[in-house]
């Protein structure tokens, strides 16, 4: 009887681990959201491109290329090209950044709450079947 109550002691410890461990995450989930929410997130990449302009005698035709020029490459529709001019270069920046933060705390949320499930199966395990 004594061994009975001792491993149900030792069960609720560590269902209250697990809680306390839930609840983290929980806060955690909280705090990715929030960080998420402030990014303005463009998917693509900067890219510095040399040109051939369209004029006959130009010089880029015998391989002066003009540029270099920066670009916008949407990494899903491959081959449209967006012009960037200078000015705008930060701001492309500070968004292809963005979109890498915003994959890597997807990536983050995906794994908390794989460990979430995780934790309700053990609790499931741990907590007695009353009758
Ligand atoms: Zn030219």
């Amino acid at each position: 009887m004594e061994k009975v109550l001792k491993d149900s002691d030792d069960n609720l410890y560590k269902v209250k681990k697990l809680l306390d461990e839930s609840h983290e995450i929980v806060d955690r989930i909280k705090a990715l959201k929030a960080e998420k929410a402030q990014l303005k997130p463009l998917c693509g990449s900067l890219r510095r491109r040399m040109i051939r302009c369209g004029k006959k005698n130009c010089r880029c035709r015998k391989g002066q290329l003009h540029g270099p020029y920066n670009y916008f490459v949407p990494s899903k529709c491959r081959g449209k090209w967006q012009y960037i001019t200078e000015e705008d270069i930060t701001k492309i920046e500070q968004g292809v950044a963005d979109w890498k933060k915003q994959k890597k705390i997807d990536a983050e949320i995906k794994d908390v709450l794989a460990r979430l499930k995780e934790i309700r199966r053990e609790m499931t395990g741990l907590i007695p079947a009353t009758e």
